[in-house]
């Protein structure tokens, strides 16, 4: 009953008139709703989902409720005075701009009455509302009725969360970081963590994200230890990060150690990032980039690897990868003569900063049902928990940073029935103290919940871009 529900919602959200739809409208430029063909056409086209529409110009996207531009906001005024402009922390400006921004205060009130693990309960109870009120299935019964399995394969990627301490309050941020969150890593889980990578030939990257990862006082540790070991070391870097005070030799460590940057720039527009991102955000987005290009990222054989992530500032799908790859590379390098390897794209998950966002503009269920009207099942297969180890700054285990942040541990999805005995006996979720390789949790279940649909909408999400 519930599968034939599901199907006519499928029918009847799926006109033209869906409410996603009309949850944004284009600026400048209209782009007619494309069809997304494979970037290989030899194997045919690529799965086709309802909303995937969004057009590579991001720039001239506006959402129909606009998002408040951040306090102290200026107009772009170009790359003269730039490295005036980028002078000094931007750490006051961010502080300034969670001042006066009323929804990073209503948050805060939200979180001092209620605590962390309250707000996270509260938080998935209104998710899993709103399908049970547009009649959407839950992800664990839909991925079952499409006879979809999601195991874990063979762990390649073991990503840390160093802290959550930020220079930047990005409005989307799901790790809800800022310049007030005090959590790092300790020596001692640092230390446990290249331990077990040592025990886990499998492993071939660390992926090192956060916060701002660079802001910690074992990133450098980290690094230099992953890159002995001759893994691929990601730092998620904001880019502003390169010119906070004491971190000016940064860009020069990272190049000489080979670290992979992947850095967020959610648009090639100013006002675009700044919305997003915070005041002053765009400037010292652009002068990082310049100073990684300088030191030969992004550039041709330089083997110095630098991509960067777009995600949608909206509840909308985001544009075909490949295309909006194009059009940043054109935009960046006709602007500033930026360079870079590859764009990822992500879809915006709704939990934490954005789920909040999203519910006191009142679109949380128009989201949710837009993430599950494109579930497409080609995206499934390429989820990062199926070769993702992810461990929080306290060392806790988890599926992916969204579980982490969710405080879903990993061994707490129903009976777990694939794990080895002596996992078995930790109730709460394991902790790296629990474990002596990633082999070990190799039989353990996933933790999958309603936030999961925004994995597996349109071309699929992922720290390393689309799945499908
Ligand atoms: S999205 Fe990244 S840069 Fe922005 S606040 Fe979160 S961790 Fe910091
Ligand atoms: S959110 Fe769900 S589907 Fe996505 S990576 Fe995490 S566990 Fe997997």
């Amino acid at each position: 009953m519930v599968a034939i529900a599901f199907a006519m919602n499928l029918l009847s959200l799926s006109t033209p008139r869906s409410a996603s739809r009309q949850a944004y409208r284009w600026g400048r430029r209209w782009a007619a709703p494309q069809v997304r063909m494979s970037s290989d056409q030899t194997q045919g086209p690529a799965p086709i989902t309802p909303d995937f529409v969004t057009p590579v110009e991001v720039a001239g996207i506006r959402l129909s409720k606009p998002a408040k531009a951040p306090a102290r906001s200026k107009k772009w005024v170009g790359l003269e005075g730039l490295d005036e402009r980028t002078a000094g922390s931007l750490i006051p400006e961010t502080l300034q701009g969670m001042e006066k921004d009323e929804e990073f205060q209503l948050t805060a009130a939200k979180l001092k009455q209620m605590g962390q693990k309250k707000l996270t309960l509260e938080e998935k109870k209104i998710r899993r509302r709103a399908l049970k009120d547009r009649n959407l299935p839950s992800f664990q019964q839909h991925v079952q009725e499409q006879g979809i399995k999601i195991n874990r394969e063979s762990s390649t990627i073991f990503q840390l969360n160093i802290g959550l301490f930020c220079n930047q309050a990005c409005s989307h941020c799901h790790v809800e970081s800022s310049p007030q969150r005090k959590e790092m890593v300790s020596k001692e889980v640092a230390e446990r963590c290249i331990e077990i990578i040592k025990n886990s030939p499998t492993v071939k990257t660390l992926d090192i994200t956060g916060g701002a990862p660079e802001l910690n006082d074992h990133f450098r540790y980290m690094v230099e230890e992953g890159r002995a070991l001759g893994l691929d070391v990601i730092d998620r870097c904001n880019l502003t990060v390169l010119q906070e005070p004491g971190q000016e030799d940064l860009a020069e460590f990272l190049a000489k150690n080979k670290v992979h940057v992947v850095a967020s720039l959610p648009c090639y527009s100013p006002k675009n990032v700044n919305m997003q991102r915070g005041s002053g955000v765009f400037d010292r987005s652009i002068k990082g980039l310049m100073m990684l290009n300088a030191l030969g990222y992004g550039q041709p054989n330089s083997g110095l690897k630098l991509d960067l992530v777009y995600n949608p500032i909206g509840g909308f799908l985001p544009p075909e990868q490949v295309a909006l790859e194009v059009k940043y590379k054109e935009e960046l390098n006709e602007a500033f003569g930026i360079k870079f390897n590859n764009l990822f794209t992500i879809t915006n998950m709704p939990i934490k900063r954005f789920a909040d966002f999203l519910y006191r503009r009142g679109e949380l269920q128009e989201y949710m049902e837009l993430l599950v009207r494109n579930f497409n099942t080609a995206a499934c297969s390429g989820l990062m928990c199926k070769d993702t180890i992810n461990v929080g700054w306290d060392g806790r285990v988890f599926d992916c940073d969204f579980n982490q942040q969710l405080g879903l541990g990993m061994g707490t999805a129903g009976t777990n029935a694939g794990a080895s005995e002596k996992l078995l006996a930790v109730k709460e979720g394991y902790s790296i103290f629990d474990v002596d390789s990633v082999d070990d949790m190799q039989t353990t279940d996933i933790v999958l919940e309603s936030h999961c649909y925004g994995c597996t909408a349109g071309n699929g999400s992922s720290c390393q871009g689309a799945t499908a």
